[in-house]
């Protein structure tokens, strides 16, 4: 059995991007970039005006001095005729300054009448114009390879230019749950059955690691069944199998993925609930066969599945996300095993997340998981920790 600072290592280290493919900015967005990213064009891309109001020649622009409208400059239209001694062109916000013109008179600035227009506050050159390149210049370098596209990058490349970009291909992930017990979530109740909600979580929690998922749904414990939808499912970049990883007599995963040929690189790993956690590889591809107890499958989703989606989507350094918090009540580790105890979070008056454990704690304890945020982690070893204590904290959201 490995401590779970062992198996994550042996899950993450040395797990490598995949390669980048091209995709329009909307599809790239979250993703992480394998190339840099340069402006296509000035940002402005020419001189425009900030204001409503009238184009002029700051040194004709006299407070009480007519000056004659010679036309309009509308965004987007085409350029109005040049301004040039005495005379003014109506310009719109966001449209190019017509030709000689270098300011703009605001229209709260100006009297309006019959052809001219009549300042009644000065200008200098330059005043509300917003000029070519003032923000960026044509080829700079707006996002480096690596970086996350964020709303704020792509609002970014959006405005620069930018339609398509090289980001890391999303991890295919496959799924299959096992168990002849599960019933679909809604169906009539069934005598020794239970819902299924493995599958769920683990089509949601890959998805929002940035995996493009392909389930394989349900399978009943038959090794033959077994072993068909396990080799469909292995020519993805990971394998989540749920359930049917334990000792018992219908519990035919292991053998299956070993007889196609998957390596195992642990099972069991010192962790409640998760322990029966089972982790291999077949070429580059990352099988996971995950507890089918609820808990169990989504701690094993959240601590080693979720990370390891995440490197290969082009996180470097990707792990489980903890928040810091502390413990309401003493609780601590039970059989010797880092304890994920299912907990109620609520933020103190010193902003600090507080976890409640929830009284019932067990790896089926769905209900109880319903009045939870998350789970607050006693570490192996750590010995039972008084109320107050800094403890990690995995918040499901
Ligand atoms: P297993 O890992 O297949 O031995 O399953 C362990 C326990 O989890 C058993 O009580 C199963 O009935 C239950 N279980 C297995 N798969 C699921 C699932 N997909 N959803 C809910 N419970 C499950
Ligand atoms: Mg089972």
């Amino acid at each position: 059995m490995k401590d779970l600072d062992e198996a994550l290592a042996l899950v993450l280290d040395g797990l490598e991007p995949l390669e980048g493919e091209r995709e329009q900015l909307q599809a790239a967005a979250g993703r992480v970039l394998t190339a840099p990213v340069a402006s296509a064009v000035d940002l402005p891309p020419f001189d425009r005006s900030a204001m409503d109001g009238f184009a002029v020649r700051a040194a004709d622009v006299a407070v009480g001095a007519p000056l004659t409208v010679l036309g309009d400059a509308a965004a987007g239209g085409p350029l109005a005729g040049a301004v040039d001694a005495g005379t003014a062109v109506r310009i719109s916000t966001g449209a190019e300054i017509p030709r000689g013109a270098d300011a703009v008179l605001r229209v709260e600035d100006a009297d309006v009448s019959n052809g001219s227009v009549t300042p009644t506050a000065g200008v200098v050159s330059g005043l509300h114009v917003r000029f070519r390149g003032e923000d960026v210049h044509a080829g700079d370098v707006l996002a480096q390879r690596g970086d996350v596209l964020t709303l704020t990058r792509l609002s970014s490349l959006a405005s620069a230019g930018v339609g398509e970009v090289s980001v890391v291909r999303r991890p295919r992930l496959h799924v299959v749950v096992t168990g002849s017990e599960l019933l679909p979530a809604g169906a009539p109740p069934e005598p020794g059955k239970i819902y299924e909600s493995n599958g769920l979580m683990v089509r949601l929690m890959a998805a929002r690691a940035g995996a493009s998922v392909i389930d394989h749904g349900v399978v009943v414990d038959d090794p033959r069944l077994t072993r068909g939808v396990l080799g469909d499912g292995l020519d993805g970049d990971v394998l989540v199998v749920s359930g049917g990883v334990s000792v018992g007599p219908h519990d035919h995963v292991k053998p299956v993925l070993e007889a196609l040929g998957v390596e195992e690189v642990f099972w069991r790993v010192r962790i409640k609930p998760g322990k029966p956690l089972w982790f291999g590889r077949r070429g580059r591809t990352l099988v996971f066969g995950l507890p089918g107890n609820p808990l169990s499958a989504i701690v094993g989703m959240a601590v080693f599945i979720q990370p390891a989606l995440r490197r290969l989507a082009g996180e470097l350094g990707a792990a489980p996300v903890f928040e810091r918090g502390r413990l309401a009540e003493q609780a601590g580790p039970s059989d010797g095993r880092t304890t994920f105890l299912i907990s109620r979070f609520e933020r103190a008056d010193d902003g600090v997340l507080v976890a409640h454990p929830t009284e019932r704690q067990g790896s089926h304890m769905t209900g109880a998981l319903g009045s939870s945020d998350g789970f607050a982690i006693a570490p192996h070893g750590s010995g039972p920790l008084p109320a107050g204590t800094e403890v990690d904290l995995l918040r499901l959201g």
